[in-house]
């Protein structure tokens, strides 16, 4: 079943748009994400979908109800979305039991404890119901708030970077944790972030916006290895972009090789094309006879990140486990492992 249904929504402040022509939809269940730098229009989106602002094209439909179209908006307390925020907005005179039983007040005493006793078992916070929020770290707090906007049983959940004020060790973990609270309650979520660590620890789907305008929307899988645009090529993961030549019989000529891939339709043969490198697709082997040297190196744990730079000078990345100790300036031996080209023609998006 569709909760949510945002159908070629545009939004703009005065005249100036800022969120143009976005569609995506969600399944009972399912957890989207908006990703995108500072400022593309995300929270303007999410704020669309809770009610805050009309839409200017389009139209918001949640479950069977159309809640947003030009000229008409639900407003916001009559649609049953809950929301959480960066800054968790609990209420400090109030005990965290209390913070959680804000948005069911009208239930009765009794329904009202239990639902408060078993959302504070869900976060893991059972002893926790009557301190108060200064009482508890910055992970609790946002565990408690998540609580507070899950207690109601909204039919949707808008999340705006609920954890962007936490380090970001503590980031992902919390979005794993949250992510595995909402799949327990079934509870259907927009997550907006800038960080795609974020979103791929709790998405199902991720759109990327870019300049409000929502450029693909899929699994991180999808967007890593299949990107439709430079874009979000260049946004999601790390990789270089090499220059390459469009020859006949599918094959595409660059400094480090003719390279077997499909070209985008409209590049023919003779056509100046951007061929997608991702790290992995280099790989370190000390037997091979392809040298490259390395101009630098980024201790990731498991793993090193090197920039490499072949003779020619075309720079690229390669992660190789970092048990493979090569120092900065050394030759690094590498083969080339691209099991999907990804081939973008070479002219401005
Ligand atoms: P994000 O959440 O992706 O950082 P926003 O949705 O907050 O982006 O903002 C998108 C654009 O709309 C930005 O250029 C921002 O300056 C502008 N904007 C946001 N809120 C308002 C507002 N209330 N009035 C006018 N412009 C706004
Ligand atoms: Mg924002």
């Amino acid at each position: 079943m569709k909760i949510l249904h945002v159908d070629n929504v545009s939004i703009a402040y005065d005249q100036n748009e800022v969120v143009t022509q976005a569609s995506f939809e969600l399944d009972k269940g399912e957890i989207g994400c908006l990703l995108g730098p500072s400022g593309c229009g995300k929270t303007t989106l999410l704020r669309a979908i809770a009610g805050f602002e009309p839409i200017t094209h389009g139209s918001i439909k949640l479950v069977d109800t159309t809640v947003s179209n030009v000229g008409y908006t639900m407003p916001p307390e009559k649609r049953n979305i809950g929301m959480v925020f960066q800054d968790f907005a609990l209420f400090p005179h109030l005990t965290i039991a209390e913070n959680i039983g804000f948005g069911i007040r009208h239930l009765s005493k009794k329904d009202k404890s239990e639902r408060i006793k078993q959302l504070l078992e869900l976060i893991n916070l059972q002893d926790y119901g009557s301190r108060y929020p200064h009482e508890l770290s910055g992970g609790q707090q946002q565990r408690i708030a998540l609580a507070r906007g899950l207690a109601p049983k909204p039919d949707l959940l808008l999340l705006d970077e609920p954890f962007s004020s936490m380090d970001a060790e503590l980031r992902e973990e919390l979005a794993r944790e949250v992510r595995s609270i909402l799949k327990h309650e079934n509870i259907t979520a927009v997550l907006v972030t800038h960080d795609q660590n974020e979103a791929f620890a709790m998405a199902d789907s991720i759109g990327v916006i870019n300049q409000g305008k929502l450029l693909q929307w899929g699994s991180g899988y999808e967007l890593y290895h299949e990107p439709e645009s430079l874009f979000v090529a260049d946004f999601i993961g790390s990789g270089v972009f090499i220059d390459g030549e469009v020859m006949e019989g599918n094959v595409i000529k660059t400094s480090l090789a003719s390279l077997e891939g499909i070209s985008p339709p409209e590049c023919k043969p003779g056509c100046k094309v951007k061929v997608l490198v991702r790290p992995d697709d280099i790989v370190h082997d000390d037997c091979s006879p392809r040298k490259a040297k390395i101009v630098s190196r980024v201790f990731r744990g498991a793993n090193n990140l090197f920039t490499l730079e072949m003779e020619d000078g075309t720079q690229l990345l390669s992660l190789v486990h970092s048990h493979h100790n090569h120092e900065v300036g050394e030759e690094l031996g590498i083969i080339m492992e691209f099991e999907h080209l990804v081939v973008f023609p070479d002219k401005p998006q």
